[in-house]
């Protein structure tokens, strides 16, 4: 395999012997790097006298076992990366570097955790040190020492007291024995929840991969969490993925609730410290439960027996830079290597995936209706052509609006753009922010009133004159969140308005607070991008308003019809959760596409199924196979120049069929500076694809580029930018 080197054993007598899965320190060129042992062997195609020995073990023991590394190996070898970058992405972060493995953790330390009502409990804001230590502890399900608190959010003694004396949290012992408590028990089961259950207990001893398609609401959570109870009560470990952690404090809690002290959780929000010990956890068996994000579908489970994962068509399960792997398909793969069933689940599964559950690769089981007493939400399209809009509202949906305020329920806005307007311009001479570095407009945030660039980063302060004709009309063109939610309120005065957004939640512990908030119903209007889609239990909620649709169906990526679809059915399904039935518009100038028209008339799987019968006559994925070759450097010929040379080496090569396209300049061709173009290779099957890559890749290291070019290879790219 490429990328691997090979060493002699340690110098010196009676050293600890080496073991794969072991780092190690050696000399690599001038420097002295951190490597992995991935194997052992007898002899090395190199030079004897150019082998050089280990200069130092860096673990006792293998951090990764056998069924791991070669996970890890397999991955790098699909995804065409160095096995060095798999396999340290694959760690907690101070085990990138020569540092030694945390020491573990004297069982019985005394530690702080949530009790169920301070579990319950939304954080107040009246005494932030106490939310905080709250927060702190909800992602903390096994309890945290004093000396952690006081390590991150300095002196703790007061609030601590304070939060016991409410009843709001409790001591317990870290890591140790868990005093035994008494798990909250779940709602009675409707018929397709059991035998969703029971098909998946029928195979909890082999190899099978499920789809679980369940509309928003249909119990999906509660058929993973029987599941879960079944594999751990039978002494099993099982791995649950979520897209993003922090997007769902509502199952974090659940879990907690339903497995005391038996949950790690492995997500971005902890510092290096806790994320280690959580692997840790996973890695020895002390904990049962793993809930984490894409990263977690490497952690060594040694008894591992069941993997689910949620929201299966979500992006963010595949890592768009550096090692691009997709945490999905690599999951199928470890559950087939450890012999056991998965679980994906999702309201708007994927179209690979209702793919394999067409061919028989998967098993589709479905849950059609929601849970409880909950019905479906309604899709209406509202034509907006030629009406007047205020605020980016026509006249209905704001007397929709009022109508719902004035019974008493809660209302949503969806509009995927955050930030106040995409655009600021010139009235007199139509000048607009652009970004110097981008082929990307500067967007206008008004809470630090500054311009950013989405893409960049840069930022700078919002000028005060055109800088183009010094005139001093200049005008917000286009809406985002913060916009909107600023006219809603000149809208209705009355209400209460909630912005969720990555800005309005950029300090830690906001999320939550506002989910909670809204939850209670403090906020009977909620405005917020896709974070407001995910995943959340609004009951209140009767009445979703969706702004922009019209982007998914005119967009350059093959994919955004899907996504799109999928956004409005997840959408919509925080609507009407409980009792009250819920409502969905959607705003659009193409009242009449037909995308539209199937996905609002029949459903999501109408709409897939005309969608997949597109592609199919398209040759796209998942009828074809793809990867991307992407080139940045610093000019437009340099970068096409490079493909060109890589697409000249693809020729010569022969062998396997594959059809290239390309090269093209990226959809954004400048970012921060730098010129992008790409190369797309595509093959009927997936094995004529591996083929090509295994002798095209190599190749690629040899290309001289001009301009300072980089190269980088995805495969299976879920996004053609
Ligand atoms: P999903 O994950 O599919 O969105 P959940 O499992 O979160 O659905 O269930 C949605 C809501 O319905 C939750 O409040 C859950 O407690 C409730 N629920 C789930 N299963 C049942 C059931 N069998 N009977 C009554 N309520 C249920
Ligand atoms: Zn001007
Ligand atoms: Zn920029």
């Amino acid at each position: 395999m490429p990328g691997l080197f090979d060493y002699l054993p340690l110098a010196a007598e009676g050293s600890p012997v080496p073991q794969p899965g072991m780092r190690v320190q050696v000399s690599f060129g001038p420097r002295v790097r951190v490597g992995m042992i991935v194997a052992l062997a007898q002899e090395s195609d190199q030079e004897p006298e150019r082998l050089k020995p280990i200069l130092a073990l860096l673990d006792p023991q293998p951090l990764l076992g056998a069924d791991d590394l070669e996970l890890i190996l397999w991955a790098a070898d699909y995804y065409r990366q160095p096995p060095g970058e798999a396999l340290f992405s694959a760690l907690p972060a101070r085990l990138r570097r020569a540092e030694p493995p945390l020491a573990p953790v004297e069982p019985g330390q005394p530690g702080w955790r949530l009790t169920a009502a301070g579990r319950d409990q939304a954080p107040g804001t009246r005494a932030p040190r106490q939310a905080e230590i709250q927060h702190l502890l909800g992602d903390h399900p096994q309890g945290l020492g004093e000396a952690g608190l006081r390590s991150r959010l300095g002196e703790v003694k007061t609030p601590l007291r304070a939060l016991a004396a409410r009843g709001w949290i409790e001591p317990c012992q870290l890591l140790g024995e868990e005093p035994v408590k008494t798990p909250e028990s779940g709602p009675e089961l409707n018929p397709r929840q059991t035998e969703a259950i029971a098909a998946v207990s029928a195979a909890l001893d082999r190899f099978q991969p499920f789809l679980l398609e369940g509309v928003t609401g249909s119990g999906k959570t509660e058929v993973y969490i029987r599941l879960l109870l079944r594999v751990l009560e039978a002494g099993g470990q099982a791995l649950l993925l979520v897209p993003e952690i922090g997007l769902t404090p509502q199952l974090r809690r659940r879990l907690a609730r339903r497995f005391p002290g038996r949950l790690a959780i492995l997500h971005s929000a902890l510092n290096a410290t806790e994320r280690e010990r959580a692997w840790q956890a996973a890695a020895s068996g002390a904990a049962d439960l793993v809930l984490g994000t894409r990263s977690a579908v490497f952690v060594p489970l040694p008894r591992l027996r069941l993997i689910l994962v949620d929201e299966e068509h979500d992006l963010s399960f595949k890592q768009q830079e550096g090692f691009r792997y997709s945490a999905r398909d690599l999951a199928v793969r470890r559950a087939q290597r450890a012999g056991c069933p998965l679980v994906m689940g999702s309201a708007t599964p994927s179209l690979e995936s209702l793919r394999n559950a067409a061919t028989g690769r998967y098993r589709r089981l479905e849950l059609p209706e929601r849970a409880g007493a909950a019905a479906p939400p309604a899709i209406g399209l509202l034509d907006i052509r030629a009406q007047p809009l205020r605020g980016g509202l026509s006249a209905v949906l704001i007397r929709l609006m009022r109508e719902q305020f004035d019974a008493g329920n809660q209302v949503l806005l969806f509009l995927n753009r955050r930030g106040f307007s995409p655009v600021l311009t010139c009235h007199a001479c139509g000048w607009v922010g652009d970004c110097p570095h981008c082929d990307a407009r500067l967007t206008l945030h008004l809470a630090d009133n500054r311009l950013w660039c989405h893409h960049c980063g840069l930022t700078r302060p919002i000028p005060l004159a055109c800088p183009q004709c010094g005139g001093l009309d200049i005008r917000a063109l286009g809406q985002g969140t913060e916009r909107l939610a600023g006219e809603l309120q000149a809208l209705f005065p009355d209400i209460r308005v909630a912005r969720v957004d990555r800005d309005s939640t950029r300090r830690k512990g906001e999320l939550d607070r506002l989910l909670a908030a809204a939850l209670a119903g403090d906020y009977p209007l909620l405005v917020g991008t896709q974070m407001l889609a995910k995943g959340h239990h609004f009951p209140r909620v009767t009445l979703v308003g969706i702004l922009d649709a019209d982007n998914g169906l005119y967009g350059s990526d093959f994919r955004a019809a899907e996504r799109m679809a999928q956004l409005v059915i997840q959408v919509a399904g925080r609507a009407g959760r409980a009792e009250r039935p819920g409502r969905v518009v959607l705003q659009t100038h193409h009242p009449d596409h037909p995308l539209l028209q199937t996905l609002r008339r029949q459903g999501y799987p109408a709409f897939a199924a005309a969608a997949l019968r597109e592609r199919r006559e398209a040759g796209l994925p998942p009828f074809t196979h793809q990867a991307l070759l992407r080139v940045e450097a610093n000019a437009r010929e340099a970068s096409l120049g490079w493909l060109r040379l890589a697409r000249e080496a693809a020729s010569q090569l022969g062998g396997p069929r594959i059809s290239l396209f390309g090269p093209v300049p990226a959809p954004m061709e400048r970012r921060a500076g730098r010129y992008r173009a790409q190369l797309l290779v595509q093959a009927r099957e997936r094995p004529e694809l591996q083929a090509f890559l295994a002798l095209w890749v190599p190749q690629l290291y040899g290309i001289k580029g001009q301009g300072a070019a980089r190269w980088s290879l995805d495969v299976d790219p879920q996004e053609m930018y």
